[in-house]
């Protein structure tokens, strides 16, 4: 539940509706999880223990990288599995959540892509993995538990699954629960048109980024199936309708593949579709997984890159790989 829907819920109960701030701030801000030990009253605690769950997805596996990163294969109450990761920046984290079991977008570069789509995450499933990665943390590195920013970039197109990253958002960002701000949370799309199409409305505040990859149709299309129903033109137009705040970016990720998206004439050109725009690219180095037949680029072929983009006054950032040695990088999830 979001704040509003558990405030509905104690109106209805006939209880004080401030047991439904406590009951979030209890379990988003301090994590408590089992009911008993938040300090609400009496007829709440009943109420509470009869309506509803605070279980927990449970993490399978933890897998820590020398780098700090560490993957958490999250187990599901149906036993399906997600992945999320929690990446090092500054003594704090970032962490990378999933928002679908597999996904069904089919991207020719993405470990993920491969599972094909099992199933939408819900939004407590998704809330859950910050929970998890959080309490995972106090456990385990307890002078490190700090979890600043959330980026929907795990496994599954979020925007696919609308209705439940939203929820998950509003509990985020809600001041009675975990109280992350806005400019904090970034969800990646692959282009999805319909859920774009919502953005402005539903998700405001929030930063999105675009998986661009190539300017060009026919490259794009065998990058990214899913450019052939939405065209690249609709989807940034979709794109330049929603309000920015005053130093807020829309991120393009450019994934560069050896000898297929990483010359002269694609950065012109990637220069070219984003000038004017406020745009910040983010480069990604192509993620090797097992059976893909694409290639990274060395790291002269990189830099050339961004050079170019460099001269169209673009700022870009090529995205340091963290995490590779146990497949936790972009593109490398695959349970
Ligand atoms: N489905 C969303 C978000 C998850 S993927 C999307 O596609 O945007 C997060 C980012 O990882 C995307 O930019 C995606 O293109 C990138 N990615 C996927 N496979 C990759 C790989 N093998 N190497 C590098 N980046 C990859
Ligand atoms: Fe899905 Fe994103 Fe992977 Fe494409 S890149 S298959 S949209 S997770």
């Amino acid at each position: 539940m979001n704040f509003s829907d558990l405030t509905s819920f104690f109106k209805e109960q006939d209880l004080e509706v401030s047991g439904a701030s406590k009951l979030f701030n209890w379990h988003y801000k301090k994590k408590i999880s089992k009911p008993c030990e938040m300090k609400i009253s009496k007829k709440s605690l009943s109420l509470v223990n009869e309506n509803f769950d605070f279980e927990l997805p449970t993490i399978d596996q933890a897998l820590e990288s020398k780098d700090k990163t560490v993957k958490f294969l999250i187990q599901l109450k149906d036993n399906t599995t997600v992945e999320a990761v929690l990446i090092p920046f500054y003594k704090k984290f970032s962490l990378c959540v999933s928002s679908q079991v597999g996904c069904g977008m089919n991207c020719s570069f993405c470990y993920t892509g491969t599972q094909g789509f099992k199933r939408n995450l819900e939004s407590h499933e998704i809330v859950g993995q910050f929970l998890a990665a959080w309490n995972w943390l106090t456990e385990n590195r307890p002078a490190e538990v700090n979890i600043s920013n959330l980026v929907f970039m795990g496994q599954g197109e979020p925007l696919h699954n609308f209705e439940a990253i939203k929820k998950a958002c509003e509990i985020f960002l809600s001041q009675h629960g975990c109280s992350i701000a806005a400019q904090k949370i970034t969800v990646s799309t692959s282009g999805y048109l319909p859920g774009l199409k919502r953005w402005k409305d539903e998700m405001p505040g929030v930063n999105l980024a675009l998986s661009l990859h190539s300017p060009f149709k026919e490259k794009r299309d065998e990058l990214i199936p899913i450019n052939r129903k939405f065209d690249l033109k609709d989807v940034l137009a979709e794109i330049e309708n929603i309000p920015l705040a005053k130093k807020q970016f829309v991120t393009y990720e450019y994934l560069l593949i050896e000898d297929f998206n990483d010359s002269k004439v694609d950065a012109e050109s990637l220069g070219k579709l984003l000038q004017g725009k406020r745009a910040y690219i983010n480069l990604i180095p192509f993620n090797p997984f097992p059976g893909s037949h694409y290639r990274k680029p060395g790291i002269d072929r990189v830099e050339s890159f961004k050079e170019v983009l460099d001269t169209f006054k673009i700022p870009t950032l090529v995205r340091a790989t963290k995490g590779d040695e146990v497949l936790a990088a972009c593109g490398q999830l695959k349970t």
